[in-house]
């Protein structure tokens, strides 16, 4: 059976992604598998490129095959971003309740029809010798004005989802990991997979 390395310390990232791998018989393990082994700096200006440079790195440092992802939500009104900066877009301490303040904040005098947004996720799968592909995945939304729902993370409380009629927040677990931007990535990192 076929290792790979999923990069990321995140369990509920790593659930998701090793649920996929089961299906293709490959054994996923976390970083924590690799103490000595340390992800690089996100610190690329794109998602692709961020999830490229762990993948790659990760590959490198541990001799196996590596799966890798970069996400995050882009808003209209504010010219893409926060975009690769949203687990920081507060400050340099990922905060979601701060994050999430400063885009309401900035959003105050945008009107109903400006508040377009959308979450990105790249997905980078490497060899030691190679890259073997990125797919990306998008889900589009609208920004709320005030909080609704407990469930989710980061920006979700004012996530709306126009399809539900609710914020990504007030939407069970296992619905959004069918329509979020991670799995629509994931459906299409199944042909990488397929060819470790
Ligand atoms: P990373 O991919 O773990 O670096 O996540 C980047 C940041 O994007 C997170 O800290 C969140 O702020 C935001 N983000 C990514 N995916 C989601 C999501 O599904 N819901 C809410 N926020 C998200």
């Amino acid at each position: 059976m076929k290792t790979l390395v999923i990069a990321t310390f995140n369990k509920h990232k790593l659930r998701e992604f090793q649920a996929l791998c089961r299906k293709l018989k490959i054994k996923a393990v976390s970083l924590e598998a690799f103490p000595h082994v340390k992800p690089p700096k996100e610190d690329g200006k794109t998602f692709q490129e961020n999830a490229v440079k762990k993948a790659r790195e990760i590959a490198r440092l541990t001799g196996l095959a590596a799966l890798a992802d970069d996400s995050g939500i882009c808003i209209d009104a504010l010219g893409g971003k926060p975009g690769v900066d949203s687990a920081h877009f507060a400050g340099p301490k990922r905060d979601d309740a701060a994050n999430n303040e400063k885009v309401l904040k900035k959003l105050a005098c945008v009107p109903d029809a400006k508040r377009k947004a959308h979450y990105y996720c790249s997905i980078a799968v490497a060899t030691p010798e190679k890259l073997i592909g990125i797919v990306n995945g998008k889900v589009n939304g609208r920004i709320l004005r005030e909080y609704r729902g407990k469930n989710g993370f980061g920006y979700d409380p004012f996530f709306y989802y126009q399809p539900y009629r609710k914020t990504f927040a007030e939407i069970p677990l296992s619905v959004k990991n069918k329509v979020s931007h991670r799995a629509r990535a994931l459906k299409k990192a199944i042909a990488l997979l397929k060819q470790l």
